[in-house]
Formats: structure tokens, C-alpha cells, sequence
């Protein structure tokens, strides 16, 4: 199989029948093999009766049925883990992204990259709540995870398979693939592609999406830094609290034996026992991260590096 194109959808039953017709339309004219992949994700409308409609009419389609709305990510996750294909393209079920852009995709993983991001230049969405938000949560991922993208929000993205084989996305995490890729050594390159407007359905997300990119932009931040060295993370933060206790415990011995403070009645000795104790935690969650990364990593047998190919 060459191609595998999945679409999560959730209450998107008058976009079904469109989205595959254009859909096929595009990969037909590709003369390559393919299936589309479509994830319910616990939809309360019509969809699944809509995705059985166009099933019955073509043998390249499959239906992942969610036993309920568990979100966005799981739901690409299971096209992911449903797919044959050896590129993978992820798109919006909603109509947004347009399937003719599938084949520039294409052309860029052809030209050497193993992930191809779509970037909706002209965003056809609500400035406000959508534009503006997405335009600062953009610059701030970048900066932070050093992998600069101008849409990290765009479903429309190209997968070679090996990038998505080990991926496991937990939470909201489809919008740092490019991120956790990046960091697993995977070459990566943006396209401008066409957005439009919705047509038909809502949308499922509001401005409160913003605090959670938020969180997960620190967990990933953390995990791409740290996550085979969670000692060096809590190490340092201990080092530093040890060293505060030092020198606040020094402060008071020096202001008794200087000027005859009472230890005991100084309140930077209390700061100094605090600053010890909060080393002593921070070290031993550094030590309890060390053994943790190691039954994740031996338990599963999952390797720390990442191999493009062994020339032998
Ligand atoms: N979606 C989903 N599960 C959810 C929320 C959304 O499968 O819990 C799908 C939705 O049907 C659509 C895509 O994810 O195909 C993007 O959702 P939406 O258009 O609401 O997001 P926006 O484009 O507004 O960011
Ligand atoms: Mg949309």
C-alpha cells in the first residue's frame, strides 16, 4: 500500500459524502494505491450512517468506530495504528483542508523529508479566537522546542511511516508531532496550503484550548530535554535550592555570631530548612525519574536512539 489518508471526524455528517468525493478524486488521479482511513470519533449525529453510505460504494475505505468522543489525538492515533501505508497523511474532516494539496505533500516527502507540514497561510477563521491565538501559540512552540513551524495546528501534514511507527501521542499532542519527531532526528519541511472556510457543522474547540497547548508545550519541552535524563532536570533544581539553604543558614550564623541574633528566632533559619528539605525531595524525584525512564524504556524494549538505516 502507498498511501493511507486519515480523517478524524466527530459530528461532521453533511461533510462525509464531499470530503470523500474530493478526497478520491485526488488520490485517484495519483495512480498509486491507497486506503482512507475515517476515525468516528463518537459522533452523536448521522456520520457513522454517512461513512457506511460511501463504504458500501468503494473497497478503499476504512471506519475506525470509537465507542465514545475520546478527542482529536486518539482518534488520529487509531488511523495511525489502522494504516498500511508507507506515507501517511492526516487531514480535517470538516472540509477545511483541501485534498489538492495532497499531492505537493507528496512531491516533498519525494524530495527527501520524512514529515511535510501544512501551513494555512490565509487562515479562513475567526481572527479573534482562532487567527491571533494560533499566530502566538506558533511563535512560542517554535521558540521553545527549536523547531520552527509556522502552523504546528494544521492536521494536513505528510508522514513518512517510520516517523509515526513509534509515536505514541497521549492528551492534545497531534500538534507537537512535528516537535517529537524533530527530536527523534526526523528531517522536516512546511508547505503553504489552501484553507477554507467551514461550511457545514461547528467547530469543537474554543479559546480555551490556549491554557492546554500551554501545558502540553511544558511537558513536551520537558520531555524532549529530559526524558532519558529526568536526573540532570531535578538535579539542578536541587542543586540550587541546596545551595540557597547554604547560604541563608550562613546569613544566620553570621548574624549571631556578628550582631548576637537568636538562631532560633530568625526566620531565614526556617528559610534554609525549607531550601534543604525541597533539595532532598527535588533529588530523590530525580532518582525515582531515573528508575522510571529505565522500566519504560527496558520494559517495552524501546531503544533511546533512533536508526535511519543500518549499512552493512
Ligand atoms: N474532531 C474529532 N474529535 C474531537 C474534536 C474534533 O475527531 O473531539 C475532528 C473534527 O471532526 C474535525 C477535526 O477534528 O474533522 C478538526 O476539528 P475542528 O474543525 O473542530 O477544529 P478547528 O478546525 O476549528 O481547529
Ligand atoms: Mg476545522
Amino acid at each position: 500500500m502507498d498511501i493511507s489518508v486519515i480523517i478524524p471526524v466527530y459530528n461532521e455528517e453533511k461533510n462525509i459524502a464531499p470530503l470523500y468525493s474530493d478526497v478520491k478524486k485526488v488520490l485517484d488521479g495519483l495512480n498509486r494505491s491507497y486506503e482512507i482511513i475515517f476515525t468516528n470519533d463518537g459522533s452523536t449525529d448521522g456520520t457513522l450512517e454517512e461513512l457506511k453510505k460511501i463504504r458500501s460504494s468503494g473497497n478503499t475505505i476504512k471506519i475506525i468506530d470509537f465507542n465514545k468522543n475520546f478527542g482529536q489525538t486518539p482518534a488520529i492515533m487509531a488511523g495511525f495504528d489502522h494504516a498500511v501505508g508507507d506515507i501517511i497523511i492526516a487531514m480535517d474532516g470538516d472540509m477545511q483542508n483541501d485534498p489538492a494539496d495532497i499531492p505537493a505533500l507528496i512531491d516533498g516527502l519525494n524530495s527527501g523529508f520524512d514529515l511535510v507540514s501544512g501551513w494555512r497561510k490565509k487562515r479562513k477563521d475567526s481572527f479573534l479566537l482562532r487567527t491571533l491565538p494560533s499566530k502566538i501559540a506558533n511563535s512560542l512552540i517554535s521558540t521553545v522546542l527549536k523547531t520552527p513551524l509556522h502552523d504546528y495546528g494544521c492536521t494536513l501534514k505528510a508522514y513518512r511511516r517510520n516517523v509515526i511507527k513509534d509515536m505514541r501521542l497521549y492528551g492534545e499532542m497531534h500538534r507537537f508531532i512535528p516537535a517529537i519527531a524533530a527530536w527523534q532526528g526526523a528531517k522536516i519541511t512546511e508547505i503553504e496550503v489552501n484553507h477554507r472556510a467551514r461550511k457545514f457543522g461547528k467547530t469543537k474547540y474554543g479559546l480555551g484550548r490556549a491554557l492546554n497547548v500551554i501545558l502540553d508545550l511544558l511537558l513536551i519541552a520537558f520531555l524532549s530535554g529530559y526524558s532519558t535524563k529526568p536526573i540532570r532536570f531535578f538535579g539542578k533544581l536541587s542543586i540550587t535550592t541546596s545551595t540557597l539553604g547554604l547560604i541563608t543558614f550562613l546569613i544566620t550564623a553570621y548574624m549571631k555570631i556578628n550582631s548576637g541574633v537568636d538562631m532560633t528566632g530568625n526566620p531565614l533559619l526556617i528559610l534554609s530548612v525549607l531550601f534543604f528539605l525541597v533539595s532532598i525531595q527535588l533529588i530523590s524525584m530525580g532518582f525515582l525519574g531515573e528508575i522510571n525512564i529505565r522500566t519504560y524504556y527496558e520494559s517495552q524494549d524501546k531503544k533511546t536512539y533512533y536508526v535511519r538505516e543500518v549499512i552493512n
